[in-house]
């Protein structure tokens, strides 16, 4: 029975965020304790957070947020992809062997030995935490490729963020796999089992109380036993949900492992032909800020452009116009100024402008790995943590998200049962 501590507790678990996490800690509750009242509430109107697909006509499918499974083989999303009916597609990732527009020349040759010292630099640092652009030599003619990869994986500016947390990330093994179907649509696929509010924005978390925790929303109070947040870090620093007595050291951990920013353009292609299929190309090899290309990802007549960093945040502010002229410059300087005539925005994301969410991907300033564990705490057996920015090697993915949501299911399943 819900609240079944005899106080009117209208809830067990609360859970606050309907991202990969949220939807993940649900779903495993619902398995292990299925005699438990869950309800998970969504400020936005769609399951899925930083997880979503958006549809073109003739079932193509384009995941503004997350699209690669990261370490396809133990990724947890590989398997749930089948339960739920999608396919999972295993064209090799550019960075695995994919198809590249890249030229088999000297400087093409210069520019990956260079890239690979600089990741030989990191993975051997040893002592005292540093930021990613201290591992540069100056100088070297390549930095400007080496600053653009750094943005696409951490969603920030080399000197932001750190070279310990950089080393710590594993998204395990295997290679790198998309949904057929889109990566969103897994997650909020795998999401409708649950009770589910959408639009319900959570602002108050009081837990001054035994017994109870009230949550106040956009659409009234409600109360529960036990809570689990798994909202952004960017929401958290930002002091969107009030925590009554205040949680200093969770908002400082979040404000330390702050959001990154990717951004994603898809370019419609009036003739498809005039590109090569699930081919990459990067913008430029020597500008730091530069996109990277997906040509007709899975055979679609997509261009997909990605952006990270202070690029990203530029583009975003100037809108969809600014980003699709930058682009397609950068096409046009590989391909030729026709292929401008060719191209249309299809869809493109704002991840910073998002309300509940507010960028990307969290990285973690330099020193600050070790608050990911901080974050993942629960607080006095009742306010639990889930999210991307809780795992200390599978930050900023969508399966290292579901594994933070079991691992606090599992603590918060063992809370209760202790204080039945
Ligand atoms: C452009 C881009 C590309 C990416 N590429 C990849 C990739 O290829 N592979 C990969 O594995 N990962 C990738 N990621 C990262 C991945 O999408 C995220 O790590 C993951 O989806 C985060 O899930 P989460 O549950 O931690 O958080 P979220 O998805 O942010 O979920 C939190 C939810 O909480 C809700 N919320 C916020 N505030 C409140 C409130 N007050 N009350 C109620 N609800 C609230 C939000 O609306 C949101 O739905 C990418 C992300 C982006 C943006």
């Amino acid at each position: 029975m819900p609240g079944d501590n005899g106080k009117g507790v209208e809830q067990d678990v609360v859970i606050i965020g309907a991202g990969a996490a949220g939807i993940a800690a649900a779903r495993h509750l619902q398995t292990i304790r299925p005699d438990l009242a869950i309800l998970l509430l969504e400020a936005g109107d769609r399951l899925g957070g930083r997880a979503w697909t958006v549809g073109l006509p003739g079932d193509i499918a384009l995941d503004l947020g997350c699209g690669w499974l990261h370490g396809a083989r133990t990724n947890a999303w590989t398997g749930l992809a089948g339960e739920v009916g999608l396919t999972v597609d295993r064209t090799p990732a550019p960075w695995n062997g994919g198809r590249r527009l890249q030229r088999d020349d000297a400087e093409t040759h210069a520019a990956q030995q260079a890239i690979g010292a600089y990741f030989e630099r990191l993975d051997s640092h040893e002592g005292d935490d540093t930021d990613l652009a201290a591992m540069l030599e100056p100088g070297n003619s390549w930095n400007g490729q080496i600053r653009a990869i750094g943005t696409y994986i951490t969603g920030a500016e080399l000197e932001r963020s750190s070279v310990v947390d950089y080393n710590r990330y594993d998204p395990g093994p295997g290679p790198d796999w998309r949904v057929r179907e889109g990566y969103g649509t897994l997650i909020s696929r795998y999401g409708r089992p649950v009770p589910a509010r959408l639009g319900v924005e959570v602002t108050r978390i009081n837990h001054r109380h035994a017994g109870r925790i009230d949550l106040e929303t956009n659409q009234g109070g409600i109360s529960a036993r036990a809570v689990l947040v798994t909202v952004s870090t960017n929401v958290l620093a930002a002091g969107r949900i009030a925590f009554d007595p205040p949680l200093p050291e969770k908002i400082e951990a979040a404000a330390r492992l702050p959001l990154g920013l990717a951004d994603k353009l898809f370019l419609g292609l009036a003739t498809p032909e005039a590109l090569p299929a699930d081919t990459h190309m990067l913008g430029s090899t020597s500008r730091a800020a530069t996109g990277t290309y997906q040509l007709r990802p899975l055979g679609a007549p997509v261009v997909e452009a990605y952006f990270a960093g202070d690029l990203a945040h530029d583009l975003e502010r100037e809108g969809k116009e600014a980003a699709l002229a930058f682009a397609g410059d950068e096409l046009a300087a590989q391909f030729g100024a026709d292929i401008r005539t060719q191209l249309s925005v299809a869809a493109i994301s704002a991840w910073a402008a998002a309300p509940h969410i507010g960028g990307s991907y969290s990285y973690a300033e330099p020193g600050a790995s070790d608050l990911r564990g901080v974050l993942a705490a629960p607080h006095d057996e009742r306010i639990f943590f889930a999210g991307e920015a809780c795992s200390r090697s599978r930050y900023s993915t969508a399966h290292g998200a579901y594994e933070t949501g079991v691992a606090a299911a599992d603590l918060i399943t063992g809370s209760l049962s202790k204080n039945q």
